[in-house]
């Protein structure tokens, strides 16, 4: 039982370590994320490391539907300085799923 805590505490660390890492790095993962698919589309997703309901996760890359492409791609968050002011409002237009 004590095990069991351990463990879920080091998970709990370790999640919250790596959304405070990928912050510092300029993405803004833990909720709204403006992500980008393999095609280059852009669009806004729920993004909160370790909780995921509608996609397969390896690491910062995950597999999930496209909206604005309507196919199924690998997408990765996008950091915000790397957007422009368009490239901001065309991912704010479309979102999937409001689901993790
Ligand atoms: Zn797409």
């Amino acid at each position: 039982m004590r095990k069991r805590l351990v463990t879920f505490a080091l998970v709990v660390a370790v999640l919250a370590g790596a959304t405070v890492l990928a912050r510092r790095l300029g993405y803004k993962v833990g909720g709204n994320v403006v992500v980008r698919c393999r095609e280059g589309h852009l669009f806004t997703t729920i993004w909160i490391p370790g909780a995921s309901l509608k996609a397969i996760r390896f690491g910062p890359v995950r597999g999930q539907y496209c909206p604005v492409g309507e196919h199924w791609t690998w997408v990765r968050p996008v950091r915000d300085s790397d957007l422009t002011q368009a490239d901001r409002e065309e991912a704010a237009g479309r979102h999937d799923i409001r689901i993790p």
